[in-house]
């Protein structure tokens, strides 16, 4: 799937110095479920909408920890680095999923496609228009509004990098974000 985590998150990283030490693909490996439907379940951390997330630390700098969606993970220690600006999609829509054979690169165009051929976008009616949202249940959207309520405010507005973190989080977009915290969307059903 998508991410605004993305490209900045992996393909920046080292990994087009060389390969990745094993003991960070062991560590990685061991977290992953092999299940007998052949999907390799991220058995780590997940987020709100079912993704793994991981932490890529590099021993050459042990501060350089950085956030990424699990299968991206998968992909870079399978295949090497993710080209810019491509998503890692599922062919086995199992957000969590990280066998390398399911995953597949494609453009955010694609995997917009690929989400509307399994039906995971929505089209909620809004004053100014229809808008189409990645699909978000009500728990993500109270999560959404939960994380952003405490975030602190510098002068008149929210801590900016706080602000990014949720909508990276949740691979929506920051218009997304305000209309879910200002209730233009989902008052009826969150
Ligand atoms: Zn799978």
């Amino acid at each position: 799937m998508p991410s605004k985590l993305s490209a900045s998150g992996l393909s920046t990283f080292r990994v087009k110095k060389g390969p990745m030490p094993i003991p960070l693909a062991e560590r990685f490996w061991q977290k992953v479920a092999r299940t007998s439907s052949g999907c390799w379940n991220w058995r780590g951390k997940r987020l709100p909408r079912g993704y793994g997330q991981t932490s890529w630390s590099s021993c050459e700098q042990p501060r350089d920890k950085r956030c990424v969606y699990a299968h991206r993970a998968a992909w870079v220690l399978t295949f090497g680095a993710i080209p810019d600006g491509l998503c890692v999609c599922h062919h086995c829509d199992n957000p969590s999923c990280c066998n390398p054979d399911h995953l597949f690169l494609g453009t955010h165009k694609d995997n917009i496609a690929d989400m509307d051929r399994k039906g995971r976008r929505v089209t909620v009616p809004n004053p100014k228009g229809n808008v189409t949202y990645s699909k978000l249940g009500t728990t993500e959207v109270y999560e959404i509004r939960k994380l952003y309520a405490m975030i602190p405010k510098v002068g008149a507005y929210k801590k900016r990098g706080e602000v990014r973190k949720i909508f990276e989080q949740f691979a929506i977009s920051e218009a997304q974000l305000h209309n879910i915290v200002t209730n233009k969307c989902w008052s009826a059903n969150a």
